[in-house]
């Protein structure tokens, strides 16, 4: 019998801070690496989602705290950290969460819109990652990031120009990040989900044609839903993926092996 060894995937010891984490895929990380062992500091930009997703973890016996900050305000996120740096918290796992969208064809797009979107889906994760990088790499302890990518980072869609180019960048900055980083130990993959059931995308659930092409058009034949991205964060939040480094885990029903 080939052996197993529970530890391989346990993130005791561990502290994750995940952006973007009061609702949808962020919140199913939280619990999920929370339940794994590690403690997690949740985010989010208001003060009370933010609380009440912290005391909804707390009350399930997990550990987590919150940190509040704008993922696209750089002296907020620099400010943030100094907050961490002043409790003696140190960020072992980053999981760079937090994204829009905005849909409008690109010929009506304002410029405004445009950067939006590009500030929180791409610039973000290097702002976040930077100020995660520039203190696990002296500390020598090695670390994990994991940039939320989708399967815009390989296919483009109508209406979507801005979350497509910051996706697609993003794939870019992840391998960026594992080639800077992984001469110290720290590891940077990234995770594509196909479509999920989220807030993001209520209005896309509620329309039937469009609820109708999506289970149509993947093998899974349905909507995923955030618990089922969590594997995929466990494993390369943890020593399971010690050797992996600038990859993009697809979790997407099959969707990409679709033609
Ligand atoms: P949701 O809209 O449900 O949640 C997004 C979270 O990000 C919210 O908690 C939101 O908080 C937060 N957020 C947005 N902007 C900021 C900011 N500037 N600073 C801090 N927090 C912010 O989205 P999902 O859970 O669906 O998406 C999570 C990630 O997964 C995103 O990066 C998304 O692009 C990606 N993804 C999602 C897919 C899907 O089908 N759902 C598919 C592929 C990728 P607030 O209340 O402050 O807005």
């Amino acid at each position: 019998m080939p052996s197993r060894s529970p530890t391989l995937f346990d993130l005791t010891g561990r502290t994750a801070l995940i952006t973007g984490s009061v609702r949808g895929i962020g919140f199913a990380f939280a619990r999920g690496l929370a339940q794994a062992g590690a403690r997690v500091i949740l985010n989010g930009r208001n003060k009370a989602a933010l609380d009440e997703a912290v005391g909804k973890l707390s009350g399930e016996g997990l550990s987590v705290l919150g940190l509040q900050f704008d993922v696209a305000d750089e002296a907020a996120i620099t400010g943030a950290f100094k907050r961490l740096d002043d409790q003696n918290i140190p960020v072992d796992i980053l999981i760079n969460n937090a994204g829009i969208q905005f849909r409008k064809p690109m010929v009506d797009l304002a410029l405004a819109d445009w950067e939006r979107v590009l500030n929180t889906n791409l610039t973000a994760a290097f702002l976040v990652g930077r100020e995660a990088a520039r203190r696990m790499l002296p500390r020598g302890q090695g670390g994990k990031v994991i940039n939320i990518c989708s399967l815009t980072s390989e296919m483009a869609r109508n209406t979507v120009a801005p979350y497509t180019a910051a996706k697609g960048g993003l794939k870019m900055l992840t391998r960026s990040m594992a080639v800077e980083w992984g001469p110290h130990n720290v590891q940077t993959n990234g995770i594509g989900p196909g479509y999920i059931a989220t807030e993001m995308n209520r209005a896309l659930i509620d329309d039937p044609k469009f609820d109708a092409w999506v289970k149509a058009s993947n093998p899974a034949q349905r909507w995923g839903q955030p618990e089922e991205l969590v594997g995929a964060a466990i494993f390369l939040s943890s020593a399971a993926s010690n050797y992996v480094n600038g990859q993009i885990i697809y979790v997407d029903g099959g969707w990409l092996a679709v033609l």
